[in-house]
C-alpha cells in the first residue's frame, strides 16, 4: 500500500511514522509512505502556497497551482491512486471507510491549512473528502496520520497475527469486550472468573455479552446496524429493560 501525503509541514510526521507498528510495516515493505512538501511546487520567488480569499474575510486559502503540480507529479508514478482531501466537510472517517481504503493500491492525502484549500482542488482532483470528526483542527496533518494508521493496521501482515483486527471495536458493529492480563488481583479488584476457567465456549459467550453491554451503555446508536443473532437481540432487550426499571 502506497501513501503519498501532501503537506506544508512534513516535519510533523516524523514521530508517529517512526515508531512501533507503522515503522515496522514500512521497514517490511508492507506500506510505503512518502511526504511531499507542497511549497516545493510553488514556482514564485517566495514559494507562496497560500493567498487571501476572493470575496474577502479572515484567513488564507491554499493556492491551487502548487497543489495541482504536486498531485500531477505523484500521479505520474502511481497510476491507480485515490485522492483524499482532509476537511471537516467530508464524509466521516470510520472503520468501514478504513476497510474500504485498505483495499486500494495507493492513496494520496492532501493536508489543508489555514481556511482550507481552493475549491478547484476538490473539483479537479479529489475523489473523496474525509473528516475525522465533528471538530476543527489547525491542519489536515493529524487527520492524515489517523487515516494512515487506521488503514495500515488492516493491511494483511501489519499486525502480529492475521486475526488480531477481527475482534476490534466496530469490526462487527459492536465495541470490543474488556481485556485483562496479569496480575489476577490488583488493589482488591480481580479478573472475571470465567476468563480463568479455560472454557473457551464460555469465554467467547462472556466476551460477546460484554461487547453487547458496552455498546448498549455507550454507543447504542451502533446496535441498529450490528450483525446480531435473534438470541443476542433478546439479550439486549432484557438488558435495556433492566436499565429502564
Ligand atoms: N475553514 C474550514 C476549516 C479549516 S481547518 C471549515 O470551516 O471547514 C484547516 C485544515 O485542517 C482543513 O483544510 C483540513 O485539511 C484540516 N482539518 C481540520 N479539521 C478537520 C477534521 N475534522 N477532519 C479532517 N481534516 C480537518
Amino acid at each position: 500500500m502506497k501513501f503519498d501525503i501532501l503537506t506544508l509541514f512534513p516535519g510533523m510526521f516524523s514521530g508517529p511514522f517512526s515508531e512501533s507498528i507503522i515503522k515496522r510495516a514500512a521497514e517490511d515493505g508492507l506500506i510505503d509512505i512518502r511526504l511531499h512538501d507542497i511549497r516545493d511546487y510553488a514556482t514564485d520567488r517566495h514559494k507562496t502556497a497560500d493567498d487571501a480569499p476572493y470575496g474577502g474575510g479572515a484567513g488564507m486559502v491554499m493556492k491551487v497551482e502548487p497543489l495541482a503540480a504536486c498531485i500531477e507529479a505523484v500521479r505520474v508514478e502511481r497510476c491507480n491512486i485515490r485522492v483524499i482531501l482532509t476537511t471537516p466537510r467530508g464524509r466521516r472517517f470510520d472503520q468501514s471507510l478504513a476497510a474500504e481504503l485498505a483495499k486500494e493500491e495507493a492513496l494520496l492525502i492532501i493536508c489543508g491549512r489555514y481556511e482550507g484549500v481552493d475549491e478547484r482542488v476538490r473539483e479537479l482532483f479529489v475523489d473523496d473528502e474525509v473528516s475525522i470528526g465533528d471538530f476543527v483542527m489547525t491542519g489536515g496533518e493529524l487527520a492524515a496520520m489517523v487515516i494512515v494508521d487506521a488503514v495500515s493496521r488492516l493491511i494483511p501482515g501489519v499486525l502480529g497475527s492475521a486475526d488480531s483486527s477481527a475482534s476490534d471495536s466496530f469490526s462487527d458493529g459492536l465495541l470490543e469486550y474488556p481485556h485483562y492480563t496479569r496480575p489476577a488481583e490488583f488493589r482488591g479488584s480481580g479478573v472475571p472468573e470465567v476468563l480463568l476457567s479455560g472454557n473457551h465456549r464460555e469465554i467467547a459467550q462472556w466476551r460477546r455479552r460484554q461487547a453487547l453491554q458496552r455498546t448498549l451503555a455507550t454507543r447504542p446508536d451502533l446496535l441498529a446496524a450490528a450483525r446480531l443473532s435473534e438470541k443476542e437481540r433478546e439479550y439486549l432487550e432484557e438488558l435495556a429493560k433492566g436499565r429502564r426499571s
